[in-house]
C-alpha cells in the first residue's frame, strides 16, 4: 500500500472518486465497488471480503437511496450509522468509501430513470412499484461514477441481482457483476439491515421462512409438485406468526419464470412481513 492509503478515506463528491480511482487505474490496480445502503452486517462485511480476495481496491458505497422506496416504505426509518459503519469497514480493510449526499446523487433538474422490464414484472416488482426503477437507476449511476472492474451484490437481493445483471448487459457498462452467496445467521436467518426491526419474539420465529422455502426447495428438486409443497410452506410461515405473505414462488434462476411441474432446477423466492420488518430470502433447488 502506498503512502496515504492504509487508513479508509471517505469521498462525498463524484470528482474525489472519479481522481482516486483515476489514479489506480494509472497505478495497474484493478478495482471492485460494493454498494450498500449502510447499517452493515457480516454479510456486507463478506461481500467487502469477496471484493479483496479478486480486487487490488475495494470501494464500498453508502447511500440510503430514497428513489427505491416506496411512498409507505420505510425510508425515514431505515437504519443510518455511519460511524459503526466506518469502523467495520476500516477493520475489513476496505480501501475508500464513497458515501455522497441525496444533493450529490440527485442534483436539481435529475430527470433519468432506467428500467428493466419482463426481470420486473413478477415477485417484488408489481408490490413495490417503482422500486426497481430506484435500484437499477442508482446502480446505474454509481456504476458510471466508478468505473470499476468488478461489482458485487448479494444473492440475498436476488431479483435485485439479476436486475442488475440485466441492465449492465443491456447498457454495455464494462463492469462484472458477480453474485455472493447469502450469509446467514447460526439459525439460518438471512442477514439484514431490516432485522433490527424484529422484537425478540419475532426474531425467535424469524427462521421459519428459511426453513420453509428450504423444505420447498428440497422437495421440487426431489420432482414434487411446486404448488402443494408452496401451500404447505406458506401455512407453516402464518402458524409460526408472520402477518402476511407476499410470495412464495419457484423461478428459473435467470429468466425468473415459473417453474412447472416436472422441473427440478430453480429458485424458491419469499417475502413475508414479521410484525413491521418485511422479510425477504431465497435458496437454490438442486
Ligand atoms: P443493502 O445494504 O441491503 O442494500 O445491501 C447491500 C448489498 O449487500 C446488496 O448487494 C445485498 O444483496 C447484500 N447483502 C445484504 N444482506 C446480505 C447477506 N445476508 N448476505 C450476503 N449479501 C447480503
Amino acid at each position: 500500500m502506498t503512502l496515504g492509503e492504509d487508513t479508509l478515506m471517505t469521498l462525498r463528491d463524484v470528482e474525489s472518486l472519479r481522481q482516486r480511482v483515476h489514479s489506480w487505474r494509472k497505478a495497474g490496480l484493478s478495482v471492485a465497488v460494493v454498494p450498500t445502503m449502510g447499517a452493515l452486517h457480516r454479510g456486507h462485511i463478506h461481500l467487502m471480503e469477496r471484493a479483496q480476495a479478486i480486487a487490488d481496491r475495494v470501494i464500498a458505497t453508502i447511500f440510503v437511496n430514497p428513489t427505491q422506496f416506496g411512498p409507505n416504505e420505510d425510508f425515514a426509518s431505515y437504519p443510518r450509522q455511519e460511524a459503526r459503519d466506518l469502523e467495520m469497514l476500516e477493520k475489513a480493510h476496505v480501501h475508500a468509501l464513497f458515501a455522497p449526499t441525496p444533493g450529490v446523487m440527485y442534483p436539481p433538474g435529475f430527470a433519468t430513470s432506467i428500467h428493466v422490464g419482463g426481470l420486473t414484472d413478477v415477485l417484488c416488482g408489481p408490490l413495490r412499484p417503482g422500486h426497481f426503477d430506484g435500484v437499477a437507476t442508482v446502480v446505474t449511476k454509481l456504476l458510471m461514477q466508478t468505473q470499476p472492474d468488478m461489482a458485487l451484490f448479494g444473492e440475498k437481493d436476488f431479483q435485485q441481482l439479476a436486475v442488475i445483471k440485466r441492465a449492465v448487459a443491456d447498457l454495455n457498462i464494462p463492469v462484472d457483476v458477480l453474485g455472493v452467496p447469502t450469509v446467514r445467521e447460526a439459525d439460518g436467518l438471512a442477514m439484514s439491515s431490516r432485522n433490527a426491526y424484529l422484537t425478540e419474539s419475532e426474531r425467535a420465529v424469524a427462521p421459519t421462512l428459511y426453513r420453509a422455502i428450504s423444505a420447498v426447495a428440497h422437495s421440487i428438486s426431489q420432482g414434487a409438485s411446486p404448488i402443494l409443497v408452496i401451500d404447505q410452506a406458506k401455512a407453516q410461515i402464518l402458524a409460526a406468526g408472520f402477518r402476511s405473505i407476499d410470495y412464495v414462488e419457484a423461478r428459473h434462476a435467470e429468466t425468473l419464470a415459473l417453474l412447472q411441474p416436472g422441473e427440478t432446477h430453480g429458485r424458491v423466492l419469499a417475502a413475508a412481513y414479521l410484525g413491521r420488518a418485511r422479510l425477504i430470502d431465497n435458496v437454490a433447488i438442486g
